[in-house]
């Protein structure tokens, strides 16, 4: 039996406690908050994506970063062992569209208790509102390191033979994910990538885009240009917000793309998000014969009517502001380039962004812990025994639809099972 401290009582963290206690280990989970779980409330709108209902092979294809590196984790915690776990304590779990998983109550608080309820079971003890300020180690020889424990900041130490860090990213704060992992493994020697928002809105100086604060668009297919290359494209909901665009779509985009887009920004390309707001996406021509049918067959409508059949009425307003149209006009009233130009807003609506938004928006951090500095098989630093990383202060990141909540129980599982 080993002695396992536990850094940090956020998904990773609890599934780690849980994993080494049921291994046989004395564990202790430090969480410096007064209640541990504070980010896994605000998951999912608060009721909690949980993971995705796919297998091991869907959960690498959702992984932005460093998908080989999790090979491991999520090949040993299935979705359907996560749903059999918070079953254990007692909380069904339902698939809703895309694979999500959430709780049956919808409340984010019960899986937060539900784990409490099996670390209670398994004998790990609890040590609420403990900042943990540094990781002590040991040399063992010139090239590895031993790890002996935390100290607090409160001045007092806790000796252990194997350290879990489960301390989060960057995102956030104000649930605790300050940062404080990737300094103790700075100061043990591992290398740490620079980290960045991710799943982040996009910021946007155009005005209309503002104007349509709220109005969402489900399954827009989103394309993202930097100068004339297109380096993205994907289905996803777009949301429009009073900064510019939002929505899993476009947070999915801003992951995916974020390495292009950061380097044209740098360079001072353009940046340019292209949206086929039509629920079908007809290219640009088959979208014309559309709507010259529809005009030739309704040329008494206004055009805002005709347009109306196929794009929902606050969008297709604003798009004919985009295209400068009285939208009272008759359809047949409309020029061949007035047509072309709505056809194309529809199809192809261009929006130049420029700029991500801060962590303090953003669902997750991007960088983190070198995972060629972790043993992918335990999570365990390479240069310092018994020291173990797991969660989001990994370099490793997915896109939304439960994908990070899995990584941050898989790669918990994984260092407090093996130990
Ligand atoms: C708004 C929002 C919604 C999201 N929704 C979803 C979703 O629905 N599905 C999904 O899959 N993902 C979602 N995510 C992402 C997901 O929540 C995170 O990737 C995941 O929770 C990370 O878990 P973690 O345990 O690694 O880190 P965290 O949850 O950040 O936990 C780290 C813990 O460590 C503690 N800690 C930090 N430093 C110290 C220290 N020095 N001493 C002691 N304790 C310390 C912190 O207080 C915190 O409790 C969302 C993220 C956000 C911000």
């Amino acid at each position: 039996m080993k002695r396992v401290i536990v850094i940090g009582g956020g998904a990773a963290g609890m599934m780690a406690a849980l994993a080494a206690a049921e291994a046989g280990h004395s564990v202790t989970l430090l969480e410096k908050n007064r209640e541990p779980g504070k980010k896994i409330l605000i998951t999912g709108g608060g009721r909690c994506n949980v993971t995705n209902d796919t297998d091991p092979e869907g959960m690498l294809d959702a992984v932005v970063t460093n998908r080989k590196f999790l090979y491991s984790a999520m090949y040993g915690m299935t979705s359907e062992e996560m749903r059999n776990l918070l079953r254990r304590a007692g909380l069904e779990t339902k698939v809703e569209s895309g694979g999500r998983v959430f709780p049956v109550t919808e409340r984010a608080g019960d899986v937060v208790d539900a784990l409490l309820k099996l670390l209670k079971a398994s004998g790990v003890k609890l040590r609420t509102g403990c900042e943990v300020s540094g990781i002590m180690t040991e040399e063992l020889s010139e090239a590895r390191r031993i790890c002996r424990g935390v100290e607090l900041t409160d001045g007092s130490t806790v000796e252990a033979d194997v350290v879990i860090v489960a301390t989060g990213g960057l995102s956030f704060r104000g649930t605790g994910s300050t940062g404080d992992g990737l300094r103790f493994a700075r100061e043990a020697g591992l290398n740490v990538t620079e980290t960045r928002p991710g799943l982040v809105p996009l910021i946007t100086d155009v005005g209309w885009v503002h104007e349509l604060t709220g109005v969402s668009v489900a399954d827009a297919d989103i394309r993202v240009r930097t100068g004339k290359k297109v380096i993205y494209g994907e289905t996803g909901d777009v949301l429009f917000t009073h900064f510019g665009l939002s929505g899993p779509g476009i947070l999915n985009a801003s992951s995916s793309a974020g390495k292009g887009m950061r380097k044209a920004f740098e360079k001072g390309e353009p940046v340019t998000v292209v949206l086929n707001l039509l629920p079908d996406h007809e290219t640009t021509e088959e979208f014309e014969s559309v709507l010259q049918n529809s005009i030739a067959e309704h040329h008494e409508k206004a055009v805002r009517n005709i347009l109306s059949s196929f794009i929902q009425k606050s969008l297709a307003e604003a798009l004919f502001k985009v295209c400068g149209i009285a939208a009272d006009r008759r359809g047949s009233e409309l020029k061949r380039e007035e047509r072309r130009a709505l056809t194309k807003a529809c199809t192809a609506l261009e929006i130049e962004v420029t700029g991500f938004q801060k962590f303090a928006h953003a669902m997750v951090t991007q960088g983190g812990v070198s995972t060629r500095d972790v043993d992918p098989s335990t999570m365990e630093a390479r240069a310092v025994k018994g020291l173990r990383f797991a969660g989001e202060v990994l370099d490793v990141d997915a896109i939304t639809g439960g994908y990070n909540l899995h990584i941050a129980w898989a790669t918990g599982k994984l260092a407090g099972s093996t130990i």
